[in-house]
């Protein structure tokens, strides 16, 4: 019976991944990484409690690095096991339920990316360094993890490589130490993080302040030198984006925001914990991407304060950050809100309505749907709530779940309490039917 309750999937989009009987509440990962040979080393010490008595327990770890040693609360591991992407370990001592849980993994090798229905995710090496673009599932491509978004710790990354490049990693730089020809850097992560959001960026950057020193929230960017005029431009309205979305969503979840720009050009930006990675294609001088990184930052309430269980329930990530892109072109002096709700309705329902957003199943996780009907699911609600309903909701539910774990039943709660008649017809038609519903016509203040 154990050993079935064991192998359940935590979530059925990634039965992989994701481990049972303990919770994770830090990990302290001190790496070393070699960019013109792409080897990393890395000692990570995990620290959980146990919910259940085990014999043995598991973490996720790509089988592209190597465990060279496992020590559980002190002691060598009586045995390990490193196989199909899973290190398998037994203690010494069997662990009572409770009981606190503190494994060190030593390991090595040449990372490389997770391969999955979305591509590559994971450790990636660029021209000149390197990055990490994790979700869904890309962390145990760089180091052992419990690798699923329920599972939230507190981080110290510290990480060592050649001297002439920045490393960036979440949270806060607590120093930086040149020895010889290399550099180690290290980074303190308070809130709690994803896995998939915990991320190591590597390049021939250099770092600048964004906005003024007043600001409530100090903003950086990290960046080649090359692109700095363009940035300047481009990403020239993020301070107002940062002080709107404040204003709509409530306070900022954590004590600064990143922005790295890489070397080379990159297909989409990429979320993680504090800080959004944009590719140098970003920087067009025209601000052709200023969509994105209105998404992007909203992610760090949607996403990254509030994250998802369970991946069925992306939308709650996507169509919100979505959702702000169509705000902060209204706040911005483009196209409203409801102009831009109803081109992208017009737009879906030429596309197939095959999808159920609401859960539509690991390979349309990332549908561009996903995001459309997600946002459209909002806009709904904000017509038939009023603005003052809609965003003291936003704001009520942004508070109430900071730095945790949320659903969408949670929000459909939470939303059923700012509107006297049930808003449960507007989800099950918006999220969880295929048919694409009307929008109401609009009224007052979002037209
Ligand atoms: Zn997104």
């Amino acid at each position: 019976m154990a050993e079935k309750f064991y192998e359940l999937p935590i979530d059925e989009y990634l039965p992989q991944n994701g481990n049972r009987g303990y919770r994770v509440s830090r990990y302290e990962l001190e790496l070393v990484y070699k960019v013109a040979s792409n080897r990393l080393s890395g000692r990570a010490e995990i620290t959980a409690v146990t919910t259940a008595v085990q014999q043995r327990f598991s973490l996720d770890l790509s089988q592209s690095l190597g465990v060279t040693k496992v020590l559980v609360n002190g002691a060598k591991a009586a045995k390990y096991a490193h196989q199909r992407g899973k290190l398998t370990v037994t203690p010494a001592q069997k662990i009572p339920a409770g009981g606190v849980l503190a494994v060190v993994v030593q390991y090595s090798g040449t990372p490389t990316p997770v391969r999955g229905p979305w591509g590559e995710v994971g450790w990636e090496e660029l021209t000149e360094g390197a990055l990490v673009a994790s979700q869904p599932n890309g962390a145990a491509s760089w180091f052992p993890c419990d690798d699923h978004p329920s599972s939230k710790a507190s981080y110290r990354i510290s990480i060592t490589t050649e001297s002439p490049y920045y490393a960036v990693a979440n949270g806060k730089l607590l120093r930086k130490q040149t020895k010889a020809s290399q550099t180690t850097w290290v980074y303190d992560q308070p809130e709690p993080m994803a896995t998939y959001l915990a991320t190591i960026q590597i390049g021939p950057y250099n770092k600048y302040r964004v906005g003024s020193a007043h600001d409530e929230v100090p903003m950086n960017t990290i960046m080649p030198s090359r692109l700095r005029a363009r940035f300047d431009h481009d990403f020239g309205r993020q301070p107002e984006m940062m002080a709107e979305f404040r204003k709509l969503f409530g306070p900022y979840p954590f004590e600064s925001y990143t922005v790295v720009i890489t070397d080379d050009d990159l297909e989409i930006p990429i979320e993680a914990q504090g800080i959004s990675i944009f590719g140098a294609n970003h920087c067009d001088g025209r601000r052709g991407a200023e969509r994105l990184v209105a998404h992007e930052l909203a992610h760090q309430w949607f996403g990254n304060s509030l994250t998802v269980g369970q991946w069925r329930d992306i939308w709650l990530h996507e169509g919100f950050a979505c959702y702000a892109e169509w705000l902060w072109s209204q706040a911005g002096g483009g196209a409203t809100a409801d102009q831009l709700a109803r081109a992208a309705r017009q737009n879906l329902s030429r596309a197939p309505q095959d999808i159920v957003v609401g859960d539509p199943g690991p390979q349309l996780m990332f549908d561009d749907r996903v995001y459309k009907r997600g946002a459209l699911t909002l806009h709904s609600l904000r017509l038939a709530l009023g603005d003052p309903a809609f965003f003291a909701l936003l704001w009520d539910w942004t508070t109430r779940y900071r730095h945790s774990t949320v659903s969408a039943e949670e929000f459909i709660d939470l939303a059923g309490h700012f509107s006297p008649v049930s808003l449960r017809p507007i989800f099950d038609r918006w999220l969880y039917d295929q048919p694409l519903p009307e929008l109401p016509p609009a009224v007052g203040a979002t037209g």
